[in-house]
């Protein structure tokens, strides 16, 4: 797995553009940028063995390094590449890409200094990025793997549909898939079809490849779901910009889908989110007999955070509060700001003897984990309520779980308490 603690280096003599990079990265990726003017500098950077990068964005032309010489020394340190140029020449670029650069800019206008920062952008945050390869030759899938690989994407692969589609079912966040169209067991287009049923285009972008002239399998493709299409044989570099607009295009319906579901400050789901999905559950949960235990949890005086410390570390409690909350809870819990200091939690499959203790250790780890600002510590507590009996409505099980969070409130505050009738 790649490291992310990693930093991005940045070498270029001509001054402005380096620290106009240097400025754009940081504030738009948020990690830390090493800048240098020449060679010997970037070197000295490099042999000082705290700095690890995962990215180096490199001047072709340096005052100490004329013909591209950084470019193989930062490839023997093997630091991942792009190279920046104001040379035009086809020669030169085929020469550096071919050296094994990740990509090569031209730097003639200025325009691309933000193509430079959202590629640098995807490339960390690749990193985080499951994708999945499903061919069956193993040269094939050697070759598709190595290149996403350089992506800094996490890879994983099958060698048909059958196997692809049981992947999926373990590997949940999967947001891309390469395809190959002829494969035994299961083709590209039947695996497709099927991966539609449970994935639209929006959340898991399909690639298809074929090697065949056909234009009918491209089509055929298309019309069974994949996103885009691959033919055999491909430049490395369309590869690796089709790869880059579908992440983008699954990345930006992800946003516009958080933003409806997911509350602004905290990142945890809204209560439009927690209606919605949560009516669903419990019907589900009402039909089958599965247990649903819902929890309503507010935190103590919190209005004397707001006016002792001000909005702003109000709201920075707010963010610590949801951190802790969401490590506390299991992964098919849904935990959402049901607003102002108010979150409310639906568990599926919790037993009654469990709930208590769960609820407890989330209060109590509210109590050992104070604010911790720079001179300041400021102690949170909150109270929990909640109930494990279905009852007529999502509505009504949430209100019983509020009763028992004012009793909470109304008897000292910091403690949990079941509803009861
Ligand atoms: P109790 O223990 O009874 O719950 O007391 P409390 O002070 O927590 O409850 P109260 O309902 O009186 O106050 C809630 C406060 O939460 C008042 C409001 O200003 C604050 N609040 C609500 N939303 C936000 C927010 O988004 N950011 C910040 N900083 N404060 C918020
Ligand atoms: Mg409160
Ligand atoms: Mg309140």
């Amino acid at each position: 797995m790649p490291d992310k603690s990693k930093k991005i280096l940045v070498v270029d003599d001509n001054r402005a553009i380096n620290s106009m990079l240097v400025n754009s990265l940081e504030s738009e990726i948020g990690i830390e940028v090493v800048s240098a003017l020449t060679l010997a500098d970037a070197k000295i950077i490099v042999e000082q063995s705290s700095q690890s990068f995962f990215l180096a964005i490199l001047d072709l032309n340096l005052p100490d390094a004329p013909d591209g010489e950084i470019v193989d020394y930062m490839l023997a340190k093997q630091i991942p590449s792009i190279v920046l140029t104001a040379n035009t020449d086809n020669y030169i670029q085929n020469t550096v890409l071919n050296k094994g650069v990740i990509d090569f800019i031209n730097k003639t206008n200025l325009n691309e200094i933000q193509y430079i920062v959202d590629t640098a952008k995807r490339l960390y945050e690749n990193f985080d990025r499951k994708v999945l390869v499903v061919e069956d030759s193993d040269v094939s899938r050697m070759l598709l793997t190595t290149l996403l690989e350089k992506q800094n994407l996490n890879v994983f692969e099958a060698i048909n549909g059958v196997q692809a589609l049981k992947l999926l079912q373990t590997q949940k966040d999967i947001c891309l898939i390469v395809t190959d169209y002829n494969m035994p067991k299961m083709d590209g287009i039947e695996l497709i079809y099927n991966i539609r049923k449970d994935h639209s285009r929006d959340e898991i972008a399909v690639i298809g490849i074929s090697s065949t002239n056909d234009s009918v399998v491209s089509v055929k493709l298309l019309k069974s779901g994949a996103n885009d299409f691959i033919a055999r044989p491909f430049a490395h570099e369309e590869f690796n910009c089709r790869i880059n607009q579908n992440i983008d295009a699954i990345t930006n319906y992800k946003k516009l889908r958080d933003a409806t579901i997911k509350d602004y400050l905290t990142g945890l789901y809204n209560r439009k989110y927690i209606f919605e999905t949560g009516t669903k559950l419990f019907h589900n949960a009402k039909r089958k007999n599965i247990q649903l235990t819902s929890a309503m949890i507010d935190i103590d005086h919190f209005k004397k955070v707001n006016d002792t410390h001000g909005h702003h570390i109000g709201d920075l409690a707010l963010k610590h509060v949801s951190k802790i909350l969401s490590k506390e809870l299991r992964d098919g819990d849904i935990l959402s700001r049901m607003g102002g200091e108010e979150f409310c939690i639906l568990c599926i499959n919790l037993d009654t003897a469990s709930a208590e203790m769960v609820f407890n250790r989330a209060r109590q780890a509210i109590e050992d984990n104070p604010l911790q600002l720079e001179n300041l510590t400021i102690p949170i507590t909150i109270s929990i309520g909640y109930t494990s009996a279905i009852v007529d409505s999502l509505d009504q099980m949430i209100n019983n779980a509020d009763h028992a969070l004012y009793e909470a409130k109304n008897t000292g505050r910091n403690k949990v308490v079941a509803f009861t009738d």
